[in-house]
């Protein structure tokens, strides 16, 4: 059999750990042998960021920018002891902040699902996929604690000089306060690529805020997208059989545990770091999640939801075997290689991605697994698999 040729480069973003570790073997069974495999690779690995001071990191954002897809492996964040674990220069940002911040995306994680494990949501069926806005609200404000009553304002200057001023409140004692912002700019970013992505998959798109409270900050939300979905999206939306919902965000909750699933739930920074969490627990694992940044410039990067699984890497640099779960890194490189073949108009790739994700979604269907999915399964008669073995059954599934 003859290997599918590609005509662009993956970007291909490495990475840390226990995800380092099985990032070649993936290349090596799953890929390698069925495409001649073209990327442009970055090491995003910390010790290589620390030696470029971060320019690495980039380097790579500008790649994608170059070629428009992008596969990255889980990388560590440093904290404190990272700084000291590695001896570092400095306490690098996280290079999904800059990633992010050069791309300008909303990331969507969706559940990968297989039949014999199911959501704690009993009529969840399908996929819930959160669409989160990346930018601004909370992980970008100005707060105080003040240990003493006084005058707590907002006030706005603009270029001209010109304040506007509002009363927050007349504190009588101590009190605690919070300033935060967004931009129109971003916030038609993200509703633009959560339209995209709701056509890209077929699916319907909820949206939801708190603007009956939040009358300015939220209700600019709601109107932004109410705007492009009126005057960009609703005839593709009609053409494609599906539909937009708006509605307050504690209402959504409640109606979302009702639903089959199958949607995608744009949400706020803040709502989507909570709900991606609480979606990705009731539908298994983290690892059992796809994750993708889509940017309004037509920029994609694939990568797996969870960390570096440190742990299992202390583990196997003892020597022992892990049975670390490979699912999201496979489904990270299936989704940029399927991307890559929709951008270059080669249907073989295309093809061989769908192939390689129902390879993986078979062999646990037939009671192979890594221990953490084995933990939440429904069968009894389960084989457990270590990292490696796992990798083996799938390739085996997919010679087949
Ligand atoms: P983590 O790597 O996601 O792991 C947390 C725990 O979840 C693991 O200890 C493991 O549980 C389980 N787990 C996660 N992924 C798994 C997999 N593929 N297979 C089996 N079990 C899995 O999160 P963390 O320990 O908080 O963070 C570790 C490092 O990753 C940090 O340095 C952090 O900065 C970085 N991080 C990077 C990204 C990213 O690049 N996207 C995201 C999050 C965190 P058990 O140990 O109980 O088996
Ligand atoms: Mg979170």
């Amino acid at each position: 059999m003859s290997k599918i040729k590609m005509l662009t480069p993956l970007v291909e973003l490495d990475g840390d750990e226990m995800t380092r570790v099985l990032w070649p073997l993936i290349k090596e069974k799953l890929i390698q042998p069925f495409i001649e495999l073209k990327t442009e690779y970055y090491d995003l690995g910390i010790k290589h960021r620390d030696e470029t001071d971060d320019q690495v990191t980039i380097d790579a954002a500008n790649a994608i920018k170059r070629y428009r897809v992008g596969v990255k492996n889980a990388t560590i964040t440093p904290n404190r002891e990272r700084v000291e674990e590695y001896s570092l220069k400095q306490q690098w940002k996280s290079p999904n902040g800059t990633i992010r911040a050069m791309l300008d995306g909303t990331v969507f994680r969706k559940p990968i699902l297989v039949n014999n494990i199911k959501p704690m949501i009993k009529s969840w069926s399908k996929p819930i996929i959160v669409g989160r806005h990346a930018y601004g609200d909370v992980y970008k404000n100005a707060e105080i604690r003040t240990e003493t009553g006084g005058k707590a304002e907002i006030i706005f200057t603009d270029n001209e000089g010109k304040e506007i001023r509002e009363t927050i409140m007349e504190l009588d004692g101590p009190g605690i306060l919070q300033g935060m912002h967004n931009t129109d700019e971003s916030i038609r970013s993200f509703a633009t690529a959560c339209f995209e992505y709701a056509l890209d998959e077929k699916v319907d798109c909820w949206f939801a805020t708190k603007d009956t409270i939040s009358k300015k900050y939220d209700q600019t939300f709601k109107l932004i997208f109410e705007d492009i979905f009126e005057n960009e999206y609703r005839d593709k939306f009609e053409a494609a059989g599906i539909a937009f919902f708006y509605t307050l965000i504690d209402d959504v909750v409640a109606r979302m545990m009702k639903t089959k699933g199958g949607m995608l739930w744009a949400c706020k920074n803040y709502d989507g770091d909570v709900m991606s969490d609480m979606v990705a627990s009731a539908f298994g694992s983290l690892a059992m999640m796809s994750s993708v940044l889509v940017s309004p410039h037509g920029y994609f990067e694939y990568e797996a939801a969870h960390g570096t699984v440190q742990r299992h890497y202390y583990k196997h640099l003892k020597g022992e075997k892990t049975s670390t779960n490979a699912v999201a890194l496979i489904f990270a490189w299936s989704g940029a290689l399927r991307k890559r073949g929709e951008l270059d108009g080669i249907s073989d790739l295309v093809t061989f991605s769908d192939r390689l994700e129902k390879s993986v979604v078979e062999t646990i269907e037939s009671g192979f697994m890594t221990g953490d999915l084995a933990a939440i399964c429904d069968e009894e008669a389960v084989e457990i698999l270590d990292s490696v073995q796992f990798l083996e059954k799938v390739a085996d599934q997919l010679s087949q």
